[in-house]
């Protein structure tokens, strides 16, 4: 039953049973970011999502190979067929060579993955390390008279793909409305039909500075083309999950689907993944429309729409209190609001670290048992339910007030007893830190620290000195520290 796994799959619209093509082994490849500049948290909700499918259908026993690229050729400005490669216009405009920016934005993406705790992908391939795998899948496409060239650039033939198959069946989009809309577009004149698509670019006679030797003369591989390459190099002709964010389902996705189809006559993927878009005031946060937030703007809390800094945990837990299918506004109150949250959620792993039993035996208390039984199956239920983080974290909450009355001595291990105990404990602690993904920040020995200092504070007490006792809480509290008087002792916590 835990393993009923069901996904909204993009191309039926509907929830399925999540059955891999080759269980146990699952193949999942994610669009990867342009890397022509620094990545914004948009980007970054995107592959949060993705992270924790990932870590899920691992937590499950799967053997995931997960694949997510890295697009350094190839994505024109506007997302259009003309204009100028992203990454070669960075090139010229900071006069460096294009692998330069590469470099850099590549590097930079791993270290915002890294700070958010998101797991690095089983394989990261590039476009430019298969630029000839492409030439070899244009040549395919032209043999199956799918693709035409025309001055040295070949274009995907929709017209002669129609007639067997359905391109607009992933997005839904009328091929109809597709072929009237689209007909005169500026500078596309060299296509038959505007809803085509490029395979290959000629550079002959342009400044284009990334360009390669073709059948077809010196140019560079369409955008489209090269997660249908790499996708289908490391996981087959078929495989189970393909992921990005809703704005590639069209055109991009749909183009990868045709070429695959085209190319090799079977469905390339069992189950489309598109995650929702992450808005600023109700709108889209993006590059273009100069709306965007990028991570260390956040760390430091430089930003107008800012009232402080938050930390990537705090904003990792903010993006999982949404469905990944909804979208999610951005904010300072809503950032606020998943600071206190967060920081409740890793104070419980705090106090099960330091749980004990009372030493008094007790009757088992069956209504706790069964509350926490119930519980922690509905963990499993809500991810099940298409990866529904935001309803796992409040079972998560519920399953904290169990941890907390345990504290309290309000309920007692003795009465749950040692089974239920280690469930919810287990439980507990495999949700927040390897599901969800979210980690305890800090980088100093803070459990030592305030050992020491609880140590001074209870000296202090016991002399009556109020005036050190005040002091000591007033400074830990200025920290963001407070310091709780228990039956059992003394302990801290952060403030929430
Ligand atoms: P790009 O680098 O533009 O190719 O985008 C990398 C990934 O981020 C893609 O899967 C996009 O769909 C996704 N993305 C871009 N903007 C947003 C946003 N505002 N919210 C969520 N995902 C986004
Ligand atoms: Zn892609």
């Amino acid at each position: 039953m835990l393993k009923d796994l069901r996904i909204n799959n993009s191309l039926s619209g509907k929830k399925e049973l999540f059955e891999p093509l080759h269980a146990p082994f699952v193949g999942m490849y994610v669009c990867g970011p342009t890397v022509y500049s620094d990545v914004h948290l948009g980007n970054v909700r995107t592959f949060v999502s993705f992270d924790v499918i990932y870590r899920y259908l691992m937590h499950l026993g799967y053997k995931v190979r997960y694949v997510r690229n890295i697009t350094d050729v190839g994505h024109l400005v506007n997302d259009a067929d003309s204009g100028e490669d992203k990454i070669g216009k960075k090139a010229k405009l900071e006069n460096i060579e294009p692998m330069e920016v590469v470099q850099r934005y590549t590097q930079d993406f791993h270290l915002v993955m890294e700070q958010f705790n998101a797991l690095a992908p089983s394989i990261e391939p590039s476009a430019t390390g298969h630029i000839l795998e492409q030439i070899e899948l244009i040549q395919v496409l032209l043999e199956k008279g799918l693709a035409y060239e025309v001055n040295g650039s070949v274009y995907f033939d929709v017209n002669a793909y129609q007639v067997d198959h359905d391109y607009g069946k992933l997005s839904g989009r009328k091929i109809e409305e597709l072929l009237s809309n689209t007909r005169a577009l500026d500078g596309q004149d060299e296509k038959r039909n505007s809803v085509d698509f490029a395979l290959w670019k000629s550079a002959e006679g342009t400044d284009h500075i990334m360009r390669w030797n073709s059948p077809w003369g010196e140019g560079f591989p369409g955008w489209h083309l090269e997660c249908t390459v790499m996708g289908t190099k490391y996981l087959g002709k078929s495989f189970d999950i393909h992921g990005g964010g809703m704005d590639l389902k069209f055109p991009h996705h749909e183009c990868e689907m045709a070429q695959s189809i085209g190319a090799h006559e079977q469905d390339p993927v069992k189950y489309w993944l598109h995650t929702n878009m992450l808005t600023v005031n109700g709108q889209k946060m993006s590059k273009s429309l100069n709306n965007s937030f990028l991570p260390h703007e956040l760390f430091s809390g430089d930003h107008e729409l800012l009232e402080r800094p938050y930390s990537p945990m705090t904003v990792r837990f903010f993006m999982l209190q949404s469905h990944y299918a909804s979208t999610l506004d951005f904010s300072n109150d809503a950032l606020l609001a998943a600071h206190k949250g967060y920081r409740k959620l890793i104070n419980g792993l705090k106090t099960l670290r330091k749980l004990k039993g009372t030493g008094v035996e007790a009757e088992p208390n069956e209504k706790a048992i069964q509350q926490i039984n119930q519980i922690c199956d509905n963990c499993y239920r809500a991810m099940n339910d298409d990866f529904n983080t935001a309803l796992t974290i409040g079972h998560l909450f519920n399953l904290l007030k169990k941890i907390n009355n345990l504290q309290t001595q309000n309920l007692t291990i003795e009465e749950i007893g040692e089974e239920t105990y280690e469930r919810m404990k287990m439980t507990y602690e495999t949700f927040v830190l390897e599901v969800l993904g979210l980690k305890e920040e800090s980088n100093v020995d803070i459990e030592g620290l305030m050992d020491i200092l609880i140590q001074e504070y209870a000296v202090a007490k016991e002399e009556k000195n109020y005036d050190k006792v005040d002091a000591l809480r007033s400074s830990l509290k200025t920290q963001g520290i407070v310091l709780k008087d228990m039956k059992t002792g003394i302990d801290w916590a952060y403030e929430e």
